[in-house]
């Protein structure tokens, strides 16, 4: 009796195991189930800078994000996972409707969304939630509900500073298989994790990037990119699972398809009052005829 309970134990251990998603051939993006395989809006993208919508699309704001807030890192089997304590963190602006709260920022390693078919090193995604929603998992099932701002990191002889005290936390849980947590010793300020210039980006409707892939992400990429060294990645790429070490965690790009990608660009207007009239091609002849 004691034999046979052992035995069923151990089945659906190994039953949990192979039905637990990750990035190995078996469990990898290729085999994820659901809104993942058949979904219409899917992320991450390639973005084709060539066929993107210029247009204002109105500035992102980003509200305390200047503060210092006490971090605790998670190695979570998929990626490293940041959350902070303190006030809550706002996005907003960016053509979204409604104010959205940071839950926590992950990383990906290499990048999920692509630049004219160029995957960087590193991708960071600041997750926040419709503040109408209790957290991301509820308002992961809503249209707009989940919005996502990612920087990119491409690779850079230094080390980015910014990132030390991060890395310094993954690395003490990098050998600790199972979910595991750390206190990051220097305090996280936000802002120093986006790009400085602000002011463009580039605007989609998709999904989340792991299963469930639900397609209620607003994503934000922004355009322009930070740094990190190699062996900066080095510390993410040893990062141990109860699959193996977790070389990458990116999903592939998926199919656009209909979607329109916006490069947002502050004091751009695509209307046609800012494209020059035949009046103002008529003016510019009288002008020049006369000088
Ligand atoms: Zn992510």
């Amino acid at each position: 009796m004691l034999l046979v309970y052992l035995v069923f134990i151990i089945a659906n251990i190994c039953s949990i195991k192979s039905h637990d998603w990750g990035y190995t051939d078996e469990n990898g993006p290729n085999n994820w189930p659901g809104l993942c395989k058949n979904g219409k809006r899917q992320s991450p993208i390639n973005i084709e800078t060539d066929n993107t919508l210029k247009d204002d699309l109105g500035s992102l704001k980003f509200l305390h994000y200047d503060y210092a807030f006490t971090g605790i890192l998670t190695n979570t089997g998929h990626n490293v996972q940041i959350t902070l304590s303190g006030v809550p963190i706002f996005l907003s602006g960016g053509g979204l409707t409604s104010k959205y709260v940071l839950e926590q920022m992950h990383f990906h390693w290499g990048a999920e969304h692509t630049i004219d078919g160029t995957r960087d090193a590193l991708e960071l995604h600041l997750v926040h939630h419709d503040k109408k929603y209790e957290n991301v998992s509820i308002a992961s099932q809503h249209d707009d509900g989940v919005a996502v701002v990612a920087v990119l990191f491409k690779l850079n002889d230094d080390d980015n500073d910014n990132l030390y005290a991060i890395l310094k936390a993954a690395e003490s849980v990098s050998q600790w298989v199972g979910k595991s947590s750390i206190e990051i010793q220097r305090k996280v300020i936000p802002v120093h994790l986006l790009p400085n210039d602000r002011t463009t980006f580039y605007r989609y409707s998709g999904s989340l990037t792991t299963p469930g892939c639900q397609e209620s992400v607003v994503w934000f990429v922004m355009t322009e990119k930070l740094t990190i060294s190699e062996s900066q990645v080095e510390i993410l790429k040893n990062v141990q699972t109860h699959n193996g070490t977790l070389a990458s965690n990116y999903r592939p790009t998926q199919e656009v398809g209909d979607r329109k990608v916006y490069h947002h660009l502050l004091g751009y207007s695509s209307s046609p009052i800012s494209t020059p009239t035949p009046f103002v091609f008529l003016a510019a002849a009288i002008l020049s005829s006369l000088f």
